[in-house]
């Protein structure tokens, strides 16, 4: 499938892993918009969060575990951190392939941009 995510999970396009289990792995953004900016990304080629049926739960749970991990990894647990899923276009999806960005090391203000 030509996806990119799909390429760097089957190792076609070379990409240092900093974390990886069975459901997911995560990478380093190219464009870091904080001073901790990771993308968690399910193993599985899912568009965004309106492909996520019931058997996806598990998967679900390894995403926001695998945050929680590098958060503390990180050492922007305690500080504060966000984790986003940006869902076509009005949100600036610029990936199809489902990914969660974790985000961290700075203050974020609310409401976001
Ligand atoms: O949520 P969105 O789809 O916009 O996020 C895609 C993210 O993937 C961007 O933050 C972009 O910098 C990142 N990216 C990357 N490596 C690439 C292509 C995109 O880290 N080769």
């Amino acid at each position: 499938m030509d996806c990119l995510f799909c390429k760097m999970e089957r190792g076609e396009i070379p990409v240092k892993k900093v974390y990886e289990d069975e459901l997911v792995f995560a990478i380093e953004d190219i464009n870091p918009q904080a001073p901790t900016h990771i993308l968690v990304i399910p193993r599985k080629h899912l568009v965004n969060s309106l492909d996520l049926t019931p058997e996806d739960d598990l998967l679900m749970g390894a995403v926001y575990r695998a945050a929680a991990t590098l958060a503390r990894e990180r050492g922007i647990a305690e500080g504060g951190f966000r984790i986003v899923n940006n869902n076509n276009a009005n949100a600036g999806q610029s990936v199809w392939h489902i990914h969660f960005h974790l985000l961290g090391g700075r203050h974020f203000a609310w409401p976001p941009g």
